[in-house]
This record gives C-alpha cells, structure tokens and sequence, in this order.
C-alpha cells in the first residue's frame, strides 16, 4: 500500500513517512498544495495524510481538485486544535476522517488501517480466503493457521492481491502500489516475489491461489471473506 503524506513542517513530515514506513506502507511527500496536488492526479495512491494549513494551495482546495478529478483514494486529514470548522470543510471537501495534532502515532496508525481495509470494503481487520487468513493489524499472512515467514515486498504484493480478489492485477499496478517514487524499480522482480509467495502460501500446488495471466498480470483466485476479529 502507498501513502502520500502531505505535510509542509519538514520535521512532522519526517516523523510522518518513517513511522508509516516502519509499518511496512510505500511513502511519498509532499511539502506544499501545488506539489501535492500534483503528486495526487498522477499517482494511484491508496491513501493520503493531509495537513490542511499548507502553502500555495489549502489541503481542502487540494481534496476538493482531486475529488473533482475523480481521485478516490481515502484522505485523513490533519487539523490544529481548535479548529473546528477546519475539520467540517475537509470533511465536506471530501476527506473521509481527521486526526487532531498533536496525536499519538498507534491512532493515526490505526485510522490508517481501518481506511484502508474500508477503501476495499472489509469492515474487520483480518481477512479469510480459503485457508489463507490476512491480519492487517498484525501484517501477517497465515495459511491453515501457521504464519508464514515473508518479507516486506512480498507481504506488500499478497496484500494487495487479497484486497483485490478476482481483478487483473498487472506488474505495473503492482509496482505502483508496492514502492515509492524514490525506488529504483524493477518490475521482474515482481515475477520474483511471485514466485516465492506461490511457494510459501501453496507448497503443495493444490490451492493455486495466484494466476498469471499471460501479458496481463496476475489475479488472486480465492473468494475473500471476513474474519473473526479475534
Ligand atoms: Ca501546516
């Protein structure tokens, strides 16, 4: 998943993308309205984290341009406190939720969270398809409950095909969502993680949970379902 944290204080920013970096999410900046608006029309973002006291263009004219350009992406928006009616014009404007600074980080985490597993229709935190279960809050993937040792890039890539069952999935998409715009990317080592994610999550080769669509991508098979919350 790739945050776009738009903050024109560069230590709050800072704090901002190594904290969601730290939670495994791909983090892009941006440190004025212009640049992020920007940023916002031309890359597939999964969430963005908007102060709303920027230079050059307010965070809410900026939620409002890219809602006019059909940007649907969920937006958490940062206000002073006090500010109130700050909170009712980014709401209005066509952000989904607010934190209030100074905030603590496990909140902003877990609003992060629940937007995101919101964006893609899942009211719980973890995830069934077949024997495989998806905790977000935990970043684990388990298969017949037994987690499974993955790295960073690969969980990114199961993630994100189970939060898109049955969609083609292209290594373009794939690469979009998984790195940020400062990564050297290399979309054959897609085919890579592929390869050992088909391994670790169907070491048996009965379940067949990812299919490769010649020159098209991949697409998660297994019907999702929600999970118990416990
Ligand atoms: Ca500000």
């Amino acid at each position: 998943m790739r945050i776009l944290v738009v903050e024109d204080e560069p230590t709050l920013c800072r704090q901002l993308q190594t904290l969601l970096e730290q939670h495994g999410y791909a983090v892009d900046t941006a440190s004025d309205g212009r640049e992020a608006l920007f940023q916002g029309q031309e890359t597939p973002f999964d969430l963005a984290v908007v102060d709303l006291g920027l230079p050059q263009l307010s965070g809410v004219d900026v939620i409002h341009r890219w809602r006019e350009a059909g940007r649907d992406f969920p937006i958490l928006i940062l206000t002073a406190r006090g500010r109130w009616q700050e909170k009712v014009e980014g709401l209005e404007a066509g952000a989904d939720d607010y934190m209030v600074k100074p905030f603590h980080d496990e909140e902003l985490l877990a609003r992060v969270r629940a937007l995101l597993r919101r964006a893609h229709g899942q009211s719980r935190p973890v995830i069934r398809s077949g024997p495989i279960s998806l905790d977000l809050r935990t970043r684990t993937l388990s298969v017949n409950n037994q987690p499974q040792e993955l790295t960073a890039y690969e969980y990114r890539v199961a993630e994100y095909l189970i939060l898109n069952p049955d969609k083609v999935v292209s290594k373009t998409e794939l690469t979009e969502h998984i790195y940020d715009q400062d990564f050297d990317r290399d979309s054959n080592v897609i085919e890579v993680f592929i390869g050992r994610l088909r391994k670790k999550l169907d070491n048996d080769g009965t379940l067949k949970p990812i299919e490769t669509l010649r020159g098209r991508g991949y697409r998660w098979t297994l019907a999702t379902r929600e999970g118990e919350a416990s």
